[in-house]
């Protein structure tokens, strides 16, 4: 709508578009930033974990799952689907340069790669793919719908889907019509799509089609801010987590717990509090996780407690997380800032400096729900089996049995170890029911002072 609003770019320089860009970019960079201080705030509410080990791993593990998209290939139809987008999203950022510089002037080209053919051409054969990629995950959706998209929000992929074809369409108007008007920037033999959609603007007047390409600039620039001030709000933030989720991957084997350094004297006194109890108890990892979770059911998938009938479903505890960080996190976070601000101004300069760098904690904090059973009912957490084919399948690497151990410690209510452990016996769940796991690696996770 914004774009019919808007003078047409003219050769040589105005002041109109830039303006106008300079709005746009203000208002979708002010919901951007202003959302990811919050995800940030709320990242930084969680409990500490150790995650900054191991460069060389972690980088090659960018490489490998997020690059080169190993897991999700493991399946070639959805994989190849999701990597083409994902691909086409990383090559097609030259294009958003492009765009942002046709504003200012109608011959921009970014420096030395600008105006080459082989750019040109690559823009062009992902344009296709992210094209046919969106067209690929309409078929699942709509057609083949898999049973792992069960409680997944559909709707809200399906508009981001719309966006992303917005985004790719507006694109190749825009490319087509700078054909048409001899403005391309790459030679016009190397994108054969763009220049096969440029033969119906040949047909129409020059005023016309430079209308046209106005009206796919602006379109195409309104619709790039549009996406970046949304996919923050929505539920599918995994579009921006996922890449710093995978890098904070645990490097050590995947059945291994962390070990909890525990101080007796004071678990007795009830100054330490073990596990999952409220979504503040989470690791900063694991809220990191609830937001790069696709929602595609892949751990779902494969989960033999939810593939048996059993209400456990991974994707389901991770999204059920992810509501609650959001429910109520903000007040959280607010309630620690008001704490530690008064108490900064009453701190001597000593302590001022060493509270800036300690995670923050509060006086005064809201009520928080108990994750169990409110959030994740008892059955959810003592159906799983700790095989950790959930963490293997999942393509943004979430650490579901992370999650899981958490909840598990902090079952009960008790400062006992032994009681959280089923009793002691290590191999009884509560209730007794057929099918119990032995609850935890006791021996593996437990240091006792
Ligand atoms: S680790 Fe638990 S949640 Fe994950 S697949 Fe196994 S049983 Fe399911
Ligand atoms: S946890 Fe991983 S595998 Fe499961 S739905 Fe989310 S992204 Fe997919």
């Amino acid at each position: 709508m914004l774009s019919f609003a808007i003078p047409p770019p003219v050769l040589g320089f105005s002041l109109v578009g830039p303006i106008f860009l300079a709005a746009i970019a203000a208002a979708a960079g002010g919901l951007f930033m202003q959302r990811a201080y919050l995800l940030l705030q709320l990242v930084r509410m969680g409990k500490p974990a150790n995650r900054f080990d191991d460069l060389p791993k972690r980088v090659e593990m960018e490489g490998t799952v997020v690059l080169g998209q190993r897991k999700l290939l493991q399946r070639l139809g959805p994989g190849l689907m999701h990597a083409f987008i994902f691909w086409g999203f990383v090559i097609l950022l030259t294009t958003i340069v492009e765009a942002i510089g046709e504003i200012f002037t109608r011959t921009f080209a970014i420096p030395l790669v600008g105006r080459t053919a082989w750019l040109g051409l690559i823009q062009d054969i992902f344009a296709i793919l992210v094209l046919i990629g969106v067209e690929m995950a309409v078929f699942i959706r709509k057609v083949q719908r898999p049973e792992r998209f069960k409680g997944s929000h559909l709707e809200e992929a399906d508009f981001i889907l719309l966006m992303i074809m917005g985004i790719i369409v507006t694109l190749l108007g825009l490319n087509a019509t700078r054909i048409s008007l001899g403005i391309n920037e790459s030679p016009a033999s190397w994108t054969p799509l763009s220049t096969l959609i440029s033969k119906a603007f040949n047909v129409m007047p020059h005023g016309t089609v430079s209308t046209f390409e106005s009206v796919f600039l602006w379109a195409h620039v309104v619709l790039i801010f549009g996406f970046l001030a949304y996919i923050p709000h929505s539920k599918h933030l995994h579009i921006f987590a996922s890449e710093p989720n995978v890098f904070f991957t645990k490097t050590k084997p995947r059945g291994k717990l962390e070990k909890l350094d525990i101080d007796m004297e004071k678990l007795e006194q009830g100054d330490v509090r073990l596990g999952a109890a409220h979504v503040d108890d989470l690791t900063w990892k694991e809220i990191l996780d609830t937001y790069s979770c696709t929602e595609c059911g892949r751990c779902q998938n494969v989960c033999p407690a939810w593939s048996t009938g059993k209400p456990l479903s991974p994707k389901l505890l991770i999204m059920n997380l992810r509501d609650q960080v959001f429910d109520e996190g903000p007040a959280i976070v607010k309630a620690r800032q008001t704490g530690v601000l008064q108490r900064l101004l009453l701190a001597s300069p000593k302590e001022m400096l060493s509270r800036v760098f300690r995670r923050a904690s509060g006086d005064g904090e809201p009520d928080r729900t108990p994750l169990n059973p409110n959030v994740v009912e008892d059955e959810v957490i003592w159906d799983c089996v700790t095989c950790g084919a959930c963490m293997q399948e999942c393509p943004v690497n979430i650490e579901h049995v992370d999650h899981i151990v958490d909840l598990t410690e902090s079952l009960g209510g008790s400062p006992s170890p032994a009681r959280r452990l089923g009793g002691g016996t290590g191999g009884a769940r509560p209730g007794g029911r057929p099918g119990a796991r032995v609850p935890l690696l006791g021996g593996l996770r437990w240091v006792l002072r």
